[in-house]
């Protein structure tokens, strides 16, 4: 790979990985075996993809710069287990895709970490797991406890349906070029612990709860909420009427939800 030719475009979040021996982590953490169908978000000069390619029974790629397809194409035809898509992800219409217990294994264009993921989250039942490569910043929010700094509507959404976990710190000597800051495996496993119907009503919800990070939770809600519907809701919970929202887990936030919605 030494004598590749890449105008790396910082727009596209574009920072490879070029060492075997990380590639191959990142594969082993996603537990990607070879029964599985993998899907790649940003296959870049398909480091990462080719080692999947070796571990998997299938994977789908995707990438929106079709400069890089000098390399991909090469890739291609190298691997009859690879199918490049040259479009924007954001764009694509999952449900057309036919997906079925499908490991993501992914280091993902930072700009749209967070886009990716929801999309990803809306399709949760399509996913065996989730492992994606972010900024290490972004990764301790995923994973933030409640009463934590870190702890906001990231960590609620996503937790309200995935077990999550950092399965290792990447330094960021480790990619080119090299970013200003360390990032991090982040894994998302999809669960069904709690009775929750619509996962996008969920989010808009929990967003809401957060609007003013410092305020109380009624406060936050009471333009929405009868305010008295809204101390009987927190009562139910366990909650008195001064919360935060910072305070509140991640069950009692999904039984909130729907306690208010009926
Ligand atoms: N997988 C490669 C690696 O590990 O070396 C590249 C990872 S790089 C962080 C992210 C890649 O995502 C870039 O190649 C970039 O062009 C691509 N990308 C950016 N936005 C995208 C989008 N909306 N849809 C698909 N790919 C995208």
């Amino acid at each position: 790979m030494e004598n590749l030719h890449i105008d790396f475009k910082k727009s596209l979040g574009q920072n490879f990985i070029f060492d075997i021996n990380l590639l191959n982590a990142i594969a082993n953490d996603g537990e990607v075996e070879k029964t599985d169908t993998v899907l790649e978000i940003g296959a870049g000069a398909g480091t990462l993809t080719n080692v999947l390619c070796k571990k998997a029974k299938c994977v789908y790629s995707f990438e929106i710069d079709n400069s890089l397809s000098t390399y991909l194409n090469k890739l291609e035809k190298e691997n009859n287990n690879l199918k490049i898509f040259y479009q924007d992800f954001l764009e694509t219409d999952i449900s057309k895709l036919n997906l079925k217990d499908v490991r993501v294994v992914a280091n993902i264009p930072y700009y749209i970490t967070t886009p990716i993921i929801f999309k990803l989250a809306e399709f949760k039942n399509n996913f065996k797991s989730i492992l994606v490569l972010i900024q290490k910043e972004v990764a301790l929010r995923f994973v933030a406890k409640p009463k934590t700094k870190d702890y906001g509507i990231t960590s609620v959404c996503l937790q309200s349906i995935f077990d999550v976990s950092i399965t290792r710190i990447v330094k960021k000597e480790n990619f080119t070029p090299q970013p200003k800051i360390d990032s991090a495996l982040c894994k998302l496993v999809p669960h069904n612990k709690f009775n929750l119907d619509s996962f996008k009503f969920f989010s808009k919800f929990v967003s809401a709860c957060f609007s003013m990070r410092r305020k109380t939770l009624i406060n936050n809600l009471k333009l929405d909420y009868d305010k008295q519907k809204l101390i009987l809701a927190l009562k139910k919970i366990g909650f008195n009427e001064t919360v935060r929202p910072e305070e509140i887990d991640v069950e009692s936030f999904v039984k909130l939800y729907n306690f208010l919605k009926n």
